[in-house]
């Protein structure tokens, strides 16, 4: 990926979603490829983030909440955003998203993924892995939501799990 293009202005906000909590919306209209806000956070080794990412979901499932935050930088090194200088962790899971978060030299980017419009959400897609999706059920709305957040490849499976609790 080399052909981004720069935003100089600010070019987002965050304020109350409709999908979850709080959210991250466009304040103006942004083309296809924007680097929009980078996914700021704390670089931790691999062994720290998988001992953090396994204390989240035992959260996750007694509470139903505590998102995991960790993006892989590279095969040393995790960034865990879940800090309050990282406005971007405000972005939500969407199943049709309008923005990917791509590893760009080693910093993570949420990149609009199609044009834009002014106070839209911007979203991205959580990519979770299907073992654990009924911790994470998904409101986003979109016409393809399984109803849980489960990442793009393996929807399909919490589909035909939903198909058959519907004939039982
Ligand atoms: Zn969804």
């Amino acid at each position: 990926m080399s052909s981004f293009q720069d935003t100089d202005t600010i070019c987002w906000e965050v304020r109350n979603s409709g999908i979850h909590n709080n959210g991250l919306f466009a304040t103006s209209d942004i083309l296809q490829g924007t680097r929009i806000i980078e996914y700021l956070g704390e670089r931790i080794p691999k062994e720290i983030s998988r001992a953090r990412a396994l204390e989240w979901d035992k959260q996750a499932r007694k509470e139903g909440a505590g998102l995991v935050y960790i993006f892989e930088i590279n095969d040393e090194w995790d960034l865990d955003g879940n800090v309050d200088y990282n406005p971007a962790k405000y972005s939500n899971h969407h199943c049709e998203p309008n923005c990917e978060a791509i590893n760009y030299d080693e910093h993570i980017w949420l990149v609009a993924a199609c044009d834009i419009k002014k106070g839209n959400e911007l979203t991205f897609d959580y990519g979770y892995a299907i073992d654990s999706f009924l911790d994470h059920p998904c409101r986003c709305g979109a016409p393809s939501c399984p109803g849980y957040i489960v990442r793009k490849d393996q929807r399909w499976r919490v589909r035909r799990l939903a198909n058959k609790k519907k004939k039982v």
